[in-house]
């Protein structure tokens, strides 16, 4: 009997997770599994705000797919993904074209704009390794330039963040963490520096715990970060941001982080989607498809209790690939009825640059070392779970 082809597109969590699952719960024998991924690498986007502000070495974020997973039991192709064709079952690759019998989609997500005008242009907002490699160059040499130039124009050292979400609020705890390194290091006085955090919403963290909330503001104020709460950016141009009410904030620097939505080839391939997130079944299949699996960020789940989805995370990424993984296993073997999957939310954590961090796990409200702690061991435990101790003590952080 033909062995079935089961295809991963995307090595983030999601696909990274399902990988191991497959090769574990299935014999060689029982089916052809290859993994799609555009870099012959996999990265941690959890940990991007870190090299994007410079405070770790864009290397410890990422690593060789194949030092990871035991390719003699999958096939791995790097290339891109251009369009899945549903109905043909065939995945079109920017060099190739590949068959499927199941495919799980886990391509991540891209910056949401939410239209407004600019953001491609003149922000940066791609969080992945090139990406996070850009703006920690260009953040340095916005320091060495001032230093260079005869006018000293305010803006090339003023740093904008667009969003205090937690992508916003860990990143300008890192850059808020390395300025006075930076200032020392190209002679520039502390003072001639500035940092805006920009929300939309009357509050940062919206939805946080507010306590929380504003033990992070003023630890992130007291390292001179400005916050402007209630303030939705309405533009970014070539020479900073237009505020909805009209003011201009001028700044060389704008990183943006208002949210995310599912990646683009979801659209492009047809799904219906919101946002580029496919409204999965419970079992994680995309409506109307019996052989394709939507896993974390393209997917998009409907908390019941507050009728609102959940917010696309890498915990949710890698318990969904769990579940997709058992659920495949399950088709192959003819089985009806699939696991339901529901997200065991253990908390979250930020961290706030340094030792500082702020988080909620379970009911527990967790402060500065003690939430820093925590961090520290929910980046090691995902390590430990893709690769074991070797992989932690590789690419593992000191908790202390
Ligand atoms: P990803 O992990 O983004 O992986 C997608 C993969 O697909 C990537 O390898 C990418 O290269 C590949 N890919 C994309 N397009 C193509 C293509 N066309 N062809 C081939 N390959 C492609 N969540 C938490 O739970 N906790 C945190 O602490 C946390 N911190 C975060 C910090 C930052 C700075 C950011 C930006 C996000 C954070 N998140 C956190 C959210 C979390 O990173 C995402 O929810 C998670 O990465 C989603 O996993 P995924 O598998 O869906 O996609
Ligand atoms: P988000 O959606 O959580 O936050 C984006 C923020 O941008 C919101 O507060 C929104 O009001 C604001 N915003 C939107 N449009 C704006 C505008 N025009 N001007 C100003 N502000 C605007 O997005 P995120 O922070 O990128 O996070 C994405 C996902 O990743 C979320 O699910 C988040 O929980 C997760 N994440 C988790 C962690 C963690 O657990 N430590 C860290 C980073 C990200």
């Amino acid at each position: 009997m033909k062995k079935p082809n089961i295809v991963i597109l995307g090595a983030g969590y999601g696909g990274m997770i399902t990988a191991t699952r497959l090769t574990k719960q299935l014999g060689h024998n029982e089916a052809n599994i290859t993994l799609v991924n555009k870099h012959d690498y996999h990265y941690q986007t959890t940990w991007l705000h870190e090299p994007a502000a410079g405070t770790l070495s864009p290397e410890r974020t990422r690593m060789e797919i194949k030092n990871v997973l035991d390719l003699n039991k999958i096939n791995f192709i790097k290339d891109s993904v251009v369009e899945i064709k549903r109905e043909d079952k065939k995945v079109i690759l920017e060099n190739s074209v590949i068959d499927f019998d199941y495919l799980v989609v886990g391509l991540g997500s891209e910056a949401e704009t939410f239209g407004v005008p600019g953001v491609h242009e003149h922000a940066f907002s791609k969080w992945t390794v090139n990406g996070a490699r850009e703006v920690k160059d260009h953040i340095e040499y916005m320091f060495a330039k001032y230093n260079n130039t005869e006018d000293k124009r305010d803006e090339l050292l003023t740093f904008i963040v667009a969003g205090a979400g937690f992508t916003g609020i860990e990143f300008i705890g890192e850059l808020s963490e390395r300025l006075p390194e930076l200032c020392s290091h190209y002679d520039i006085p502390r003072e001639k520096v500035k940092m805006y955090v920009i929300e939309a919403a009357p509050t940062a963290l919206p939805g946080f715990d507010p306590e929380l909330v504003e033990y992070a503001m003023n630890l992130l104020e007291s390292r001179g970060v400005e916050f402007k709460i209630n303030c939705p950016i309405k533009e970014v141009t070539e020479t900073g941001v237009t505020l909805a009410s009209g003011d201009e904030i001028k700044a060389e620097t704008v990183v943006w982080a208002t949210g995310v939505r599912g990646s683009s080839i979801i659209e492009k391939s047809g799904f219906e989607a919101m946002r580029g997130r496919i409204k999965v079944n419970p079992d994680l299949r995309a409506p109307g498809h019996e052989d394709i699996f939507i896993i974390g960020d393209c997917a998009l789940l409907i908390n019941e209790e507050i009728n609102r989805p959940y917010p696309p995370t890498a915990q949710i990424a890698m318990q969904m690939a769990e579940v997709c993984a058992e659920n495949i296993k399950l088709l192959m073997k003819g089985g009806a009825s699939l696991k339901t999957f529901t997200p065991d939310i253990k908390g979250t954590v930020a961290s706030l640059g340094g030792k500082e961090a702020i988080g909620v796990v379970g009911t527990r409200k967790l402060f500065g070392a003690q939430a820093n702690f925590m961090k520290k061991m929910i980046d090691n435990r995902y390590l430990f779970l893709l690769g074991g101790p070797a992989l932690v003590l590789k690419k593992g952080k000191n908790p202390l």
